[in-house]
């Protein structure tokens, strides 16, 4: 790389300056805390969220996971809180729709408020109230809750809301289709008048419109995927995408460079904490993988840049910031490690490969949440991304076999295998010639494999969480129809119907609020007058029931059992008697 880099991909917002996080005015304390994550600038919504939402104003956003909204709402929170907060109440409230959401929220607030002494608490079903309880009565600054928790808190007289300045509605669609609506009227109603009200969502459908007209005042518009196309998505690349667990996604990046072969490949990171981490982890894999960050000088960057272009590194693990302008003839495929947090990143970071009629090919590794962003990221660049099944050992194997394969037809059209052809005379005399090519095949592959050949696992395969378009409407209504796809059912059998006040929402809330089951994976739902019949995949079955038998509904135990498993994997047709 030359000593100032110059932009020479396409003139997308990506390349302009961002600003920084300085730029938007937060606090030193919340600035250290992103430094040390090693966030090297905002994303888009943050850009846009973060100034409004400091100076106090309500906010509709329109953003999907992987955006980085959760820091736009969390750091302007915490810059607000008080200095000195004597009093126990929290000042902010943020609803979520799922346990899983509630941990992860919880844990960035407390990740970026650690200088501020942020005092955050999640509460969600399924955790002991015990210690909810004692946690609230200490003090808290901030509560990440399900709305069905928060509302047993604030029945109880143990969650106050009269101190709050700012509720948040996290994934707000989520929310309504798991069935929340009046909760969340509810717990609104408790909230000072006077507050400042965020709703961020990845939908806008009327429903939430709704939502937002009736408790939102005047609030600031952002919308993060902006139906316009993007200037210079280079067609030339070829665009593809795989669904990987977070834990898989060392191995997943292995296995698909092995299969790929890149000549020199850039992955992309969010933050420099992650660079650095998986170039290490790609180094102890046996790739020649280098570092390049905001947070190295320009020297050690030209080296870096050097190694790759001599050819003694082939992996450059960068953050978008290092990667800026950067041009380097022998790059063939862009890795996208997580998804990028907005379409013209994308656009940009692809920009890499494919120049000057070069081919070249991207790839993006989602976690399965991110899938949403990955269809923003096809419409707004109108291009296909193919999401693909990680390749499998057999496919390693088969494409390892396909190399060498190629490798010796090479050297039999271009070599000169004359200085070979006396041992092949020899050993025909012992052997057949076919033998002889055989052996020698084997050797010339096995010459390739890596040390770690035998020692290939496989990465397993996740499914993508299907589109909540795909689900039925259901609120307000006795029975939900619906059922989860794929794979097979069981028939939940819980002892509390209609004369309980037993609703879908309910079921849906503890069963969301007990476990890891999403409330898309929840199929129909039956109440009757005493019982009511819920339909979850048979894989979580087990962990729905142990779940509701932990909890209450509707402040009542319920008798909870396997009713009956439909069309299972291994189609037992088991009816226990009620
Ligand atoms: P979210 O969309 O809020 O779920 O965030 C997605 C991921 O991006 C999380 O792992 C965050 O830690 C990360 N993240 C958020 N903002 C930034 C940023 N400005 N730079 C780097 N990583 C970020």
């Amino acid at each position: 790389m030359s000593s100032a880099p110059t932009p020479t991909g396409p003139a997308t917002p990506a390349d302009a300056d961002p600003g920084t996080f300085a730029d938007l005015g937060l606090r030193p304390e919340l600035l250290h805390a992103l430094a040390t994550l090693g966030y090297e600038e905002p994303t888009p919504i943050q850009r846009e969220a973060i100034p409004p939402l400091l100076a106090g104003e309500d906010l509709l956003g329109q953003a999907a996971t992987g955006t980085g909204k959760t820091a736009a709402f969390a750091l302007p929170l915490l810059q607000r809180m008080p200095d000195e907060r004597t009093g126990g109440d929290p000042v902010a409230l943020v609803l979520v729709p799922t346990r899983e959401l509630a941990v992860q929220v919880s844990e960035a607030f407390h990740r970026y408020g650690k200088d501020l002494g942020a005092r955050v608490l999640p509460i969600y079903g399924g955790q002991p109230i015990g210690r909810q309880l004692r946690a609230l009565d200490l003090g808290v600054d901030v509560v990440v809750a399900t709305p069905g928790r928060a509302l047993d808190h604030i029945a109880r007289g143990t969650l106050r809301l009269g101190s709050l300045a700012t509720v948040v509605l996290d994934e707000a669609d989520e929310m309504l289709d798991m069935g929340f609506a009046e909760d969340i009227e509810a717990i609104l109603e408790h909230a000072p008048a006077e507050r400042q009200t965020v709703l961020f969502s990845a939908t806008m459908p009327a429903r939430i419109d709704g939502l937002a007209r009736q408790h939102l005042t005047d609030p600031v518009r952002i919308q993060i995927e902006r139906e316009r196309p993007v200037a210079g998505a280079a067609p030339r690349v070829r665009q593809s995408a795989y669904l990987v667990a977070r834990a898989h996604k060392p191995a997943a990046l292995g296995r698909v460079l092995d299969v790929e072969s890149p000549t020199a490949a850039i992955v992309f990171c969010r933050s420099r904490e992650e660079v650095d981490r998986l170039t290490e982890t790609m180094n102890g894999r046996g790739y020649r993988a280098e570092a390049l960050h905001g947070g190295m000088s320009q020297e050690q960057r030209d080296r870096v840049m050097g190694r790759l272009r001599a050819g003694t590194a082939d992996l450059l693990v960068a953050t978008d910031v290092a990667a800026r302008g950067l041009d380097v003839e022998q790059l063939t495929h862009v890795v996208n490690y997580d998804v990028p947090s907005a379409p013209e990143s994308y656009v940009h970071r692809i920009g890499r490969v494919g120049r000057a009629g070069r081919e070249g090919v991207a790839i993006t590794l989602a976690e399965p949440r991110e899938h949403r962003m990955l269809k923003t990221i096809e419409r707004v660049t109108g291009q296909r991304i193919s999401v693909d099944k990680i390749p499998t050992v057999a496919d390693l194997r088969t494409r390892r076999l396909e190399l060498t394969q190629a490798a010796l037809r090479e050297s039999l059209l271009e070599d000169d295998l004359e200085p070979v052809r006396a041992i092949v005379e020899s050993l025909t005399d012992e052997f057949d010639l076919m033998e002889v090519a055989l052996a020698a095949v084997r050797l010339a592959h096995e010459a390739t494999l890596p040390g770690t050949a035998d020692e290939e696992e496989e990465i397993p395969q996740v499914a993508v969480r299907p589109h909540r378009e795909a689900r039925p409407a259901y609120e307000g209504r006795e029975r939900r129809g619906g059922r989860p796809r794929g794979g097979g059912t069981t028939q939940v059998f819980i002892g509390l119907g209609r004369r309980a006040g037993v609703r879908p929402q309910d079921l849906v809330g503890a069963i969301t609020g007990e476990t890891r089951v999403s409330g898309r994976d929840i199929g129909s739902i039956e109440i009757a007058d005493r019982f009511s019949l819920v339909e979850v995949p048979y894989a979580v079955a087990d962990e729905v029931i142990q779940g509701l038998r932990g909890s209450t509904i509707k402040g009542r135990k319920a008798t909870v059992r396997r009713d009956r498993d439909i069309d299972g994997g291994d189609r037992r047709e088991r009816r226990d008697r009620r």
